[in-house]
């Protein structure tokens, strides 16, 4: 008996230029080869028209209840958060963020919310870890909004929930007790920004209460750490120290560092060591900041690093559409990852090296694994990065789940 699907997509290319066909079953690859089995029947079969496929996208690091709240903070925030004085920023951060903390209401929350996970599904990104603050200002109100609208999207894709004590733990009396609330309400991963603590005793005092948390209650860390162009800070070392101590190796996650450009060569290598023993991943959004974490010398180091869209029109970025495409477009001219084999790397950094960082396993195109991927409308990868355009279909465990057209025809 010939072979039979429920999704077939033929005449595609992978991102090697080789020719592929996939054969999809009960949400998984079934079939990957060059071409279909013979005489294979498939429910539905989509004419992918020579147009490159890859695995759907992965966004490692959003903040996704500020989302959409630019125009609440005002056009003040975002001159002093980019005024180059870090000082400022942060002060500019606590000031305008609580502003509009304090306006938190799901009635506008969630529209937005919705609005930034239409724009992913469309652009093909089908996991995001999102931080949500969960602090004394903004108490549990954007939590429950992000667990609301994660429930109406679980069929579109994946959300992993951070619980983010965005102004610090012990800056921030009440803020603990209110993060481990957010775990019991359906938060997954334990959040922490220790390097805004006052001291180095109490950011580490901030890493451990995570790590300790994480470990006792069997789940993931993800923290932003060391994120001002400061070679003195150093909590990404203690996280790394602190995963190790709890033994939640390959469980941790560290966001932004962008301190780490500015280290000496022999304290940096130090630190990447450690990051492996700890099988710490890092997320860089070089598009957001003038400074960013040496992607480079870490991807070189087979450390995992995934690229995040961090913002979408809040206080700390004006643009954004959630499309990970445009993140990795953006990343080849501030990282400088011209060539053909960087651009490979930009497609791992939004796909499999970031599913790795996610700890999302088995996402490679591969048979047997869960059939999430983008069929584009370009075959080769530079031109798919140059158009950054929506996939021509997103496939959610081999549903179709966004398909976009675009024509346009010159009048001469
Ligand atoms: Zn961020």
């Amino acid at each position: 008996m010939s072979a039979a699907y429920d999704l077939l997509v033929t005449d595609a290319r992978l991102a090697d230029g080789s020719p592929v066909a996939l054969g999809i079953r009960d949400g998984r690859y079934a079939h990957v080869g060059a071409t279909a089995p013979e005489g294979a029947r498939a429910a539905r079969t989509i004419d992918a028209g020579g147009g490159l496929v890859t695995e759907s996208f992965v966004n490692g690091h959003m903040h996704l209840e500020k989302v959409h709240t630019l125009d609440r903070a005002g056009d003040g925030a975002l001159a002093a958060y980019t005024s180059g004085n870090m000082g400022a920023a942060l002060r500019s951060i606590v000031r305008e963020a609580s502003q509009v903390k304090r306006q938190y209401d799901r009635d506008w929350l969630e529209p937005n919310i919705r609005r930034a996970l239409d724009a992913a599904v469309a652009h093909g990104v089908l996991h995001i870890q999102a931080f949500v603050d969960v602090d004394t200002t903004a108490r549990l109100v954007g939590m429950e909004a992000v667990l609301a609208v994660r429930e109406e999207y679980r069929d579109l894709l994946d959300l992993q929930v951070v619980a983010f004590p965005q102004d610090g733990l012990l800056r921030d009396p009440g803020a603990a007790e209110l993060c481990e609330e957010a775990l019991r309400m359906g938060a997954d991963v334990v959040g922490g920004i220790p390097w805004i603590e006052m001291t180095d005793a109490e950011a580490q005092a901030h890493v451990s209460w995570a790590c300790r948390l994480a470990a006792e209650q069997g789940r993931r860390v993800a923290m932003l750490v060391d994120d001002a162009g400061d070679p003195g800070l150093r909590t990404t070392q203690m996280l790394a120290e602190s995963m190790l101590e709890h033994g939640l190796e390959g469980r941790g996650v560290a966001c932004h560092a962008r301190a780490l450009a500015t280290y000496p060569q022999p304290t940096l290598q130090r630190l990447m060591d450690l990051s492996q023993a700890a099988g710490l991943g890092f997320v860089s959004d070089p598009h957001t900041g003038p400074l960013h974490l040496p992607v480079r010398e870490f991807l070189e180091d087979g450390i995992p690093v995934a690229l995040g869209q961090d913002d979408i029109e809040d206080a700390y970025y004006p643009f954004g559409r959630h499309s990970m495409l445009e993140v990795a477009f953006l990343a080849a001219h501030t990282l400088r990852f011209l060539t053909g084999a960087d651009q490979r790397l930009l497609l791992d950094m939004i796909t499999t090296r970031a599913a790795d960082v996610l700890g999302v396993p088995d996402h490679a195109i591969g048979e047997g694994n869960p059939a999430n991927l983008c069929i584009h409308p370009d075959g080769r990868l530079r031109d798919v990065l140059t158009e950054h355009a929506r996939p021509r279909w997103v496939i959610r465990e081999g549903r179709v789940v966004a398909e976009s057209e675009t024509t346009t025809r010159l009048q001469r």
